[in-house]
């Protein structure tokens, strides 16, 4: 039985009226919302077909029951093309817009999904494309969306069993978001923790996501620590308090560089947390301000031996007299400067420091 229909005289596609925003530019923002909308729209009842006159609240609802009837009948849909109403329009919503400019199926008057097979969107596809499709658009008389005209015949088989496995559908809910990053940061490795959660489901086929998808979240999560406009003290304190937030404590060991302005963050937002200076960045340091000095490959060498070779305190104040005094380097400034911060860089005093982090983490468990 067909079930093609022809177009519906009061909603006639106006294409060229206004600006239509063709297929796959648009189409690329708006299928990132489409799992966001298929959310909530998931239930064990046969899909419902579209048909012309039926009515829905906005565009966005008309989508999500568009993505919905695709989903249970086992096909991929995208937007062929779409109009923005107006009022968007007048306030910069445009393709690849970003925030309150970007598009969304809410701010649309026409929008027509395609079926996805053969078509421009899945261009390894040697199929003849299908024509199968669904135009909706605004009755600007009652504020209603309605379906205008449709053809929802296909030219290919349609399998429900792949649509949660078909990328246009796979998404991670929130829930499921969060229990990834919990367990991630409680230091479950990746498969492990995405097989604990199919378990908990019950099965694979359960979830609308794969383990890729899985692993791809939590590597992106794992890349936002913070991008700062100004590196000052006020913007570090803004990350700081943001990580407490989100961490729940202070850390109990922060190694930097010699960052004057992180330093005054440091000390104001995690006044208990030891403060350690990277021991690579010093000896970079200590690098340039030696460089000049006619003995600066002995120099370069025995600082080091003294960083790291000293076990003790005292055997540290031995190497280091012995050292200054070789190299007659008692009114360098920054050689001066470094030693008075030692405690902050120098291994034979980071016993302590790593004593407290592990005390701090084994108490948090
Ligand atoms: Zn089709």
């Amino acid at each position: 039985m067909s079930n093609s229909f022809d177009l519906n005289a009061l909603y006639i596609e106006e294409e060229g009226e206004n600006e239509v925003i063709d297929e796959n530019e648009t189409a690329t923002e708006l299928l990132r919302h489409a799992a966001h909308v298929l959310e909530g729209n998931e239930d064990n009842q046969p899909a419902i077909e579209p048909t012309i006159g039926a009515e829905f609240e906005s565009g966005e609802q008309f989508a999500a029951f568009c993505y919905t009837y695709a989903y249970k009948t086992g096909f991929e849909i995208h937007v062929r093309s779409s109009q923005l109403l107006a009022p968007f329009k007048e306030q910069g919503v445009r393709r690849n817009g970003v925030g309150d400019k970007e598009p969304r199926f809410h701010m649309m008057n026409k929008i027509r999904f395609m079926c996805s097979e053969g078509n421009t969107m899945k261009k390894s596809s040697c199929v003849t494309p299908c024509k199968m499709y669904v135009f909706g658009k605004l009755n600007h008389d009652t504020g209603k969306f309605v379906i205008c005209t449709c053809d929802l015949v296909h030219n290919h088989d349609l399998n429900p069993e792949v649509s949660r496995h078909v990328v246009n559908y796979r998404h991670i809910s929130e829930y499921f978001k969060a229990r990834l990053v919990l367990n991630d940061r409680a230091g479950i490795p990746i498969t492990r923790n995405f097989n604990t959660l199919v378990r908990e489901i019950g099965g694979i086929h359960n979830l609308h996501f794969n383990g890729q998808d899985a692993r791809n979240f939590i590597n992106s999560e794992r890349r936002k620590t913070a991008l700062i406009s100004y590196e000052d003290t006020e913007s570090f304190e803004w990350v700081f308090e943001k990580w407490m937030e989100c961490m729940g404590r202070a850390t109990a060991v922060l190694l930097t560089d010699q960052c004057k302005a992180m330093e005054g963050a440091i000390k104001k937002v995690f006044p208990e947390t030891k403060h350690r200076l990277c021991l690579w960045h010093i000896l970079q340091n200590a690098d340039k301000n030696l460089k000049d000095h006619p003995q600066f490959p002995q120099i370069d060498r025995d600082l080091r031996t003294l960083v790291h070779e000293s076990i003790t305190e005292e055997e540290l104040q031995d190497m280091w007299d012995d050292f200054m005094e070789k190299y007659n380097l008692r009114r360098n400034k920054w050689l001066r400067g470094a030693w008075d911060m030692r405690q902050r860089w120098m291994p034979v005093f980071w016993k302590d420091t790593f004593c407290a982090g592990m005390s701090s983490t084994q108490r948090s468990e």
